[in-house]
C-alpha cells in the first residue's frame, strides 16, 4: 500500500523533472554544432539530448546485429547450431523469466496471472513437466477443476511428474467424496513413493474407512519403517487395527481366528479397553479364566471401565451377589480412589442389599462429581433404605439434567459414540475415541432445572435426616436464599421441600 503510493509519487516527480528539464533546455541559449568533413549540423540543446538517446539505442541495436552476424558467420564456417543457439538463448531467457513470474504469481495467490505466465513460459521453453506444475496449481487456485484435472493427466505421462499427477487427481477425488477411486489412486501413489508421509496418512485413513484392516496394518508398518511414526503410537494403532480385524472375523463367524486376533490386539496394547474385553471373553471361551482375570486386571490398572467390570462379572455368571462382591475385591483394590471403582463397589453393594455400605462406597462423589450414574445409584440406595418416593424421585430428577459421565468421545470432533469404534463415525478420524467426559455434558432443559420440582411435584415432608447423612452443608432456608447455584438450590428443594416453601414466604 505504502509502496504503491511511493511509486506513484516517484512517477509524478519524474514526469515533473522531465518537463522542467525540457523547458529549461528549450530556454537555453546556444546549442551544439557538429562539423564533420564539410558537413555541419546545428542542434538546439533539446535536440542534442534526444540525439544522445537515439545514439545509445543505435549502439545497442548495432551490438545485437553484430551478435547475429557472428552467429551467421559461424554457421557459414560450419557450426550448424550457431543461429539456433543465438535465438534459443533469447527464448530461454524469456521463458525462464515468464516461469519465474508465474511462480511469483502463484506464491502471491494470483491464480489467473500464474496460469497465463505458465502458458507463456511453455511457449518459449517447451518444458511441459515444469510449466504444467505451475498451471495445475494455478488452476486449483482459481477453482478450475476441469483444467486442473486435464493438466494432472498430462503429468501422468512423464515418469518424473507421475506422482504429482496421481496425488493431484487423488485429492480431487477425495474432495468429491469418491473414496473408492481415491483409495486406488492412494495405493498407486504409495507404490510410487512409499516414504511420502501424506500419502501414507491418506491411504491409512481410506483403508480404515473401508474396513480394509489388513491393508491398513501394512500401511502402518510402512509408516513405522520409514520413520514417520513413533514406535509406541504404531503399537497402539496396530492394536486398534488388530481389534477391528478381530471384530470383523467374529462377525463372519470364525471364532478361533477372532480369538487369536483379539488376544494379539490385547498383547499389543493392554490398556485398550475393548481389546481387553474381547481377549478376556476369548480366554474364558477357551476355558482359561485365569488368563481372562489377568487381562482384565491389567486393563483396569490403566483405565477402569464399566465394560471391564461387566467382562469380569461374566466370568462367573451363576454366582450370588455376596460371592460376586467377594470375588470383585481383587479388582476393586487396584485403583481404590478411582471414580469407576467407587461406583462399581456401590453397585455391587446394592446388589448385595447392603445399602449403608453402598452409600459409604460412593464417598464424596455426590458432591464432587454428581453425574447421572452417581445420582441414579443414590436413588437406588434411598429406595433400598425405604425412603419415601418423593426422595427417590428427587434424585432421579437431578439425574435427568446431570452430566452423563464419561463416554467414548472423539478427540477430533467431540462426537459421542455409544460403542467404541476404530474410526469416528462423524469425522472419519482414525483411533481418536477416548473414554472421557464430553465437554458441555450438562443437559439444558427449556425453563431451567428449577422448574423440575414443580413438574414432578415437590416432596411433602422434611427429610433432614437424609441431608445430614451425605452432606455437611446447612439445610436452613437462609442457605437457599443466599445460594446462587441452581444445583444447590435444587438439591435442597428436593430433599426438604417444605423448608423451601418457608424460605420463599
Ligand atoms: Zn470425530
Amino acid at each position: 500500500m505504502l509502496w504503491s503510493l511511493f511509486k506513484i509519487i516517484l512517477f509524478v516527480v519524474l514526469i515533473a523533472a522531465l518537463a522542467l528539464g525540457a523547458g529549461q533546455l528549450l530556454e537555453l541559449e546556444g546549442g551544439v554544432r557538429v562539423a564533420i568533413a564539410g558537413w555541419e549540423l546545428s542542434l538546439s540543446p533539446l535536440q542534442a539530448v534526444l540525439a544522445v538517446v537515439f545514439l545509445l539505442c543505435a549502439v545497442w541495436l548495432l551490438l545485437k546485429i553484430v551478435g547475429l552476424l557472428v552467429a551467421v558467420v559461424r554457421f557459414v564456417v560450419g557450426d550448424e547450431t550457431a543461429i539456433n543457439r543465438y535465438f534459443n538463448r533469447n527464448r530461454e531467457r524469456k521463458g525462464f523469466q515468464a516461469l519465474a513470474d508465474g511462480l511469483m504469481a502463484l506464491a502471491s495467490g494470483e491464480g489467473r496471472t500464474a496460469m497465463s505466465k505458465a502458458a507463456k513460459a511453455e511457449k518459449y521453453l517447451r518444458r511441459p513437466e515444469l510449466t504444467n506444475l505451475v498451471t495445475a496449481q494455478a488452476a486449483e487456485m482459481t477453482g478450475d477443476k476441469r483444467k486442473a484435472q486435464a493438466v494432472y493427466k498430462e503429468l501422468l505421462k512423464d515418469d518424473r511428474t507421475r506422482f504429482v499427477g496421481v496425488r493431484g487427481i487423488m485429492k480431487q477425488k477425495l474432495a468429491e467424496g469418491d473414496t473408492d477411486t481415491a483409495l486406488k489412486l492412494a495405493e498407486r501413489a504409495f507404490a510410487l513413493k512409499p516414504k511420502h508421509e501424506e500419502t501414507q496418512d491418506v491411504l491409512l485413513r481410506l483403508q480404515a474407512g473401508q474396513a480394509d484392516w489388513k491393508g491398513a496394518r501394512a500401511t502402518l508398518g510402512a509408516k513405522l519403517k520409514h520413520g514417520s511414526l513413533p514406535r509406541d503410537v504404531h503399537k497402539r494403532r496396530d492394536a486398534v487395527l488388530a481389534l477391528s480385524e478381530a471384530k470383523d472375523v467374529l462377525a463372519a463367524g470364525s471364532t478361533i481366528e477372532a480369538r487369536e486376533a483379539a488376544i494379539e490386539a490385547n498383547r499389543l496394547s493392554p490398556d485398550l479397553v475393548p481389546a481387553a474385553v474381547m481377549a478376556a471373553r476369548s480366554y474364558a471361551d477357551e476355558g482359561k479364566p485365569k488368563y481372562a482375570v489377568r487381562v482384565i486386571k491389567k486393563a483396569w490398572e490403566s483405565q477402569p471401565h464399566p465394560d471391564l467390570a461387566a467382562a469380569f462379572a461374566a466370568l462367573e455368571p451363576e454366582e450370588d451377589a455376596q460371592s460376586r462382591l467377594k470375588r470383585f475385591k481383587q479388582l476393586l483394590k487396584l485403583k481404590p480412589d478411582h471414580i469407576e471403582t467407587k461406583l462399581l463397589q456401590a453397585e455391587l453393594n446394592i446388589a448385595a442389599e447392603d445399602f449403608p455400605e453402598a452409600r459409604r462406597s460412593l464417598g464424596d462423589l455426590i458432591d464432587d462429581n454428581p453425574n447421572a450414574r452417581v445420582l441414579t445409584i443414590m436413588a437406588a440406595i434411598e429406595r433400598g433404605e425405604g425412603k419415601p418416593d418423593s426422595v427417590v424421585r428427587g434424585w432421579l430428577t437431578r439425574a435427568l439434567t446431570a452430566s452423563r459421565g464419561p463416554q467414548w468421545v472423539c478427540g477430533n470432533c467431540h462426537t459421542v459414540h455409544a460403542e467404541w469404534e476404530p474410526v469416528c463415525s462423524n469425522c472419519q478420524a482414525f483411533d481418536t475415541l477416548a473414554w472421557t467426559e464430553p465437554s458441555g455434558g450438562d443437559i439444558s432443559m427449556p425453563g431451567g432445572v428449577e422448574m423440575l420440582p414443580m413438574l414432578v411435584g415437590a416432596p411433602e415432608s422434611t427429610e433432614v435426616v437424609a441431608v445430614d447423612e451425605f452432606s455437611d452443608e446447612p439445610t436452613e432456608s437462609a442457605k437457599i436464599e443466599n445460594s446462587d447455584n441452581e444445583k444447590d438450590v435444587l438439591d435442597a428443594e428436593i430433599v426438604e421441600g417444605s423448608a423451601d416453601q418457608a424460605g420463599q414466604k
